[in-house]
């Protein structure tokens, strides 16, 4: 080795032993659960664009440590973000946190001028989003000289610096270790490796990059191997919160201290600013019927909303598997759980509405999952508009286990639309909303009246279509949504040959039509209530003779004959040998074929992408000059 190489080398030894024995703020690091953060630096557009948008994807949110020096330029970690950038950012559920604002060095740069850039870079947010504070840091580039560490200390919650390594038993919230991904993109197992340690310690694993796209900087890497950690970060069944959010599960007593002492920068306000009224209490209500496999997914993405001021509750309605014990694991976390014996879903939201209090209701079934910004993006666009009779809606996507595969498909009702623009758009062009999108402020629920117990299909449809009718207009709020799982087989349009369900679907399409008509009479609600009755003539024919002589005559009162119910070319054949029933059957058959095969080959995958290959203790290596993270140019 040549003397100058060993001369770096001590020479970051000292730096490595300087920054972490000095000024350190002690944190004890135990949680029932292990903890992951993900953040990213400086930061690239990908970083949110991409990153953000996996993160979402898996119902998470992430930090970024922004330098606002570098709003939107061109970096050796790519294209910078942008005003925009920020704002999608907060919206989306993620943090915002400090970098400096002309990314200066934290070892090359003196103390004075250090805490100068950080306080430019204050007063640049400021300007760009007025009360918009910074809670917590990164270090650029280098670990901090002490005497930078103990100034900076008292601007934020915490620092995170590199390492290479997780945070465990005491660690320091002036420096906080993080791992940075670039350095092991080759070798994606290190990485697990790390998870599953974290895993076994309960520590507090800090994931940092940069630019996450196809063709990465040095600094970054590819979606590809960033799905792949976080998927293996959820499969570990560590918690995966913001930092802050973190440190409130860490350190509640240091946050809540910390934002009573409005002094310096940086520790007070939300991104949001606060309102001068208290901010709406949220009831998140979910009924749950034999719903173990789904549960737990449901109930972290019920916790892990980003609006803070919220209570779940769960009635269970008498499953017979294991659904009330798992929902009970929750109870830590403030989900309040009771049980009935079953009595079906309507009744048991009614159940879970007479229980709540909140301002807004979040319907929520025990097998779908929400976006963590779906309901304070929600309650942003209510406090805007002002109006506490606009019903709230968001995009939804479907999947069946493989939630971050979950597709989005806009349709008409993905728009701003008075109640009878909605209404004639669902029937008249066979859409629908999914239950979870709604957000209901608690007067237009109370005015709506309860839940109809005999709907047993189609009670949603019912009882959205009840509340629309009492609101003034629907707001689509596009960004955060809900993943909604299936529609399986067995919640298909398709009803099957249960009287008792076509009973009550018949009923639920009366009220539609009695709906639409008692807001609109005329041309348009004529032929949406003919589209509509015409493409559900299949449920019922040809076994269900007498709904279908009703249907004939309603179609008639509004001036048309019923044709042929709709059955797709593929069964003629069937249906012209050996006529409609058999057709039915056929049609019916195939697409639960269809959906059964598609649920396999999902799940089959899903195993497949969240398989946990090694649960040995990884060998954590002391980090050598030579992978440390900050001994390069970002
Ligand atoms: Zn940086």
């Amino acid at each position: 080795m040549s003397s100058q190489n060993l001369w770096l080398r001590a020479q970051r030894t000292y730096r490595r032993r300087a920054a972490s024995l000095f000024f350190r703020r002690p944190l004890l690091i135990n949680s029932e659960r292990p903890l992951i953060s993900f953040t990213f630096d400086d930061f690239p557009k990908s970083a949110l664009r991409v990153g953000g948008a996996i993160l979402n994807r898996f119902g998470l949110a992430g930090t970024y440590y922004a330098s606002l020096g570098l709003l939107g330029g061109e970096a050796s970690t790519g294209r910078m973000f942008d005003a925009g950038d920020l704002a999608a950012l907060s919206e989306q559920g993620h943090e915002l946190g400090c970098h400096t604002f002309s990314h200066l060095d934290s070892w090359d740069t003196g103390t004075e001028k250090f805490e100068k850039s950080i306080i430019e870079n204050r007063d640049a947010l400021n300007r760009l989003i007025p009360g918009a504070e910074f809670k917590t840091f990164s270090y650029p580039i280098n670990l901090p000289r002490p005497l930078t560490k103990a100034k900076i200390a008292d601007y934020f919650l915490c620092c995170r610096a590199g390492g290479q390594t997780l945070n465990a038993g005491k660690a320091d919230l002036n420096q906080l270790s993080a791992y940075f991904l670039e350095k092991s993109r080759h070798n994606i197992q290190a990485i697990k490796d790390l998870i599953d340690h974290n895993r076994e310690v309960h520590g507090w694993l800090i994931f940092a990059t940069h630019d996450i796209s196809e063709t990465p900087t040095p600094f970054g890497c590819t979606p590809e191997c960033f799905e792949q950690v976080v998927q293996y970060s959820v499969g570990s069944g560590a918690r995966i919160l913001p930092v802050v959010k973190a440190l409130e599960v860490l350190a509640p007593q240091a946050c809540r201290q910390a934002s009573s002492q409005p002094r310096s920068i940086g520790i007070v306000a939300d991104l949001a600013r606060q309102p001068a009224t208290p901010k709406p209490l949220v009831s998140i209500l979910i009924p749950a019927f034999n719903a173990q496999e789904w549960i737990s997914d449901t109930l972290r993405s019920a916790v892990a909303q980003t609006w803070e001021r919220k209570e779940i509750i769960v009635v269970d309605d008498g499953s017979t598997d294991d659904t009330l014990a798992i929902a009970r694991r929750f109870e830590p976390d403030g989900v309040q759980v009771v049980s009935q014996k079953n009595q079906g879903a309507a009744t048991a939201r009614n159940h879970a509405y007479s229980l709540s209090h909140g301002d807004y209701i979040q319907w929520l079934d025990a097998d779908d999952l929400l976006a963590p910004g779906k309901i304070a993006s929600q309650i942003a666009a209510a406090e805007l508009c002002g109006n506490n009779r606009v019903l709230l809606s968001s995009p939804f996507g479907r999947f069946q286990y493989r939630w971050y595969r979950a597709e989005f498909f806009p349709s008409g009702l993905w728009n701003d639309l008075s109640p009878v623009d909605w209404l004639l758009r669902k029937m008249g062009d066979n859409l629908y909303m999914q239950t979870a999108t709604w957000l209901i402020s608690r007067e237009l629920s109370e005015e709506a009246g309860p839940w109809d117990s005999r709907m047993l299909s189609d009670d949603d449809g019912e009882y959205f279509c009840r509340v629309l009718l009492r609101s003034d207009g629907v707001r689509f709020v596009p960004g955060n949504g809900v993943y909604y799982r299936g529609p399986g087989y067995e919640n298909l349009a398709y009803i099957g040959k249960s009287r008792k369900k076509c009973e009550a679907l018949w009923l639920s399409m009366q009220l539609h039509i009695a709906y639409l008509q008692s807001l609109r009479s005329g041309e348009e609600t004529r032929i949406a209530c003919l589209a509509y009755l015409q493409r559900n003539l299949i449920h019922f024919y040809p076994d269900m003779p007498e709904i279908v002589q009703q249907m004939r005559q309603t179609a008639r009162s509004l001036g048309r004959e019923l044709g042929q119910p709709n059955l797709s070319p593929k069964y003629y054949l069937v249906k012209a040998v050996f006529g409609w029933q058999a057709a039915k059957n056929v049609a019916i058959l195939m697409r639960k074929i269809r959906w059964s095969s598609m649920k396999l080959f999902d799940k089959a995958l899903f195993r497949i992408e969240s398989r946990q290959t090694s649960r040995t203790a990884p060998k954590l290596e002391e980090p050598t000059a030579a992978n440390h993270p900050h001994s390069r140019p970002t």
